[in-house]
């Protein structure tokens, strides 16, 4: 599943290779890649063909595109729109040569109006991620994405905020890591290596947490993410802008998951791996201390 730095490898390269041209035909090759357009795919292709794209935005896991009128005038009367792409568990955005042969689980195909012989293809095979028109709220953003929190690789970011927030809620720091109304794009893998750099177990209370401790956890938060997206931020230089969650990143330096029963890189305890959530969270038992549970007092 694609993380935040993978989506972020991808919004670079719809930038520089996408953004400022004029779409031309639009097929919708499977309905379902078009479901959350809830006036269909007929709808999606009209509206989106000939459009200009503008812009090429983020906010945490979910990418936008938005589109200004084509040279043929506005194709809606009803304000801004913009091209909405959720990459789910297996999405990709590809740009391809225009004769490139269709991918096995091709869904989506852009053309465009110009000379460069190169259209975007939506590739997905298990079809849970998926394209559909928005029109944006006041703030740039699709009313569909309205409801989710700036990621922590955003500038507008609210440190403070976030603090607030954690101290006022009876939850759990990786429960709050993961929940997209706090801060989005910090899934499973990212928030488990934060806490590992951090020293925090992840059922730790977040009601407990000071300022600066919130402050460390956000800062190795951006340095995880900064370093894969370092890695991964190599290959969009290339025409082929490509996302499919197996960034070598995972392989080479991650410090806490998927190493269970490998020894801990700081202090050489072996990583314990419990479910959590129907996931997995991986932790040093030594290096981050499981909270202490609170029993209830006997009676009498
Ligand atoms: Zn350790």
């Amino acid at each position: 599943m694609p993380e935040l730095p993978e989506v972020e490898v991808v919004r670079r390269g719809l930038e520089r290779w996408i953004v400022g041209r004029t779409t031309a035909e639009v097929a919708v090759l499977h309905p379902r890649a078009v479901r959350r357009h809830v006036a269909g795919a007929a709808d999606f292709a009209a509206r989106l063909s000939g459009r200009r794209v503008l812009d090429a935005r983020r906010r945490g896991k979910y990418l936008w595109l938005p589109l200004g009128d084509g040279p043929s005038g506005p194709a809606s009367d009803d304000g801004d729109w913009a091209l909405l792409a959720h990459l789910g568990m297996s999405g990709q955005l590809l740009v391809q040569p225009a004769d490139a042969p269709d991918e096995k689980h091709l869904r989506v195909r852009v053309g465009f109006q110009d000379e460069l012989h190169t259209e975007l293809r939506f590739v997905d095979q298990r079809t849970f991620g998926g394209l559909s028109l928005h029109p944006l709220t006041e703030d740039g953003v699709p009313d569909a994405v309205a409801h989710i929190a700036r990621d922590p690789l955003d500038p507008e970011f609210d440190e403070e905020g976030f603090h607030r927030a954690l101290r006022a809620r009876r939850t759990t720091v990786k429960r709050a890591l993961l929940d997209q109304s706090l801060i989005s794009g910090v899934g499973n893998i990212y928030a488990d290596e934060a806490l590992w750099r951090t020293g925090l177990h992840y059922d730790r209370p977040t009601a407990a947490l000071t300022r600066p401790r919130v402050s460390e956890l956000l800062a190795h938060v951006r340095a995880v993410m900064g370093e894969a997206l370092a890695v991964g931020g190599t290959s969009f230089d290339s025409l082929y802008v490509n996302v499919n969650g197996e960034s070598g990143y995972f392989d080479r330096s991650l410090d806490a998951y998927g190493r269970e029963d490998e020894p801990c890189r700081r202090c050489g305890t072996p990583i314990r791996r419990r479910p959590w959530m129907n996931r997995s969270s991986y932790y040093c038992p030594r290096c981050q201390r499981p909270p202490r549970v609170r029993r209830p007092l006997a009676a009498g």
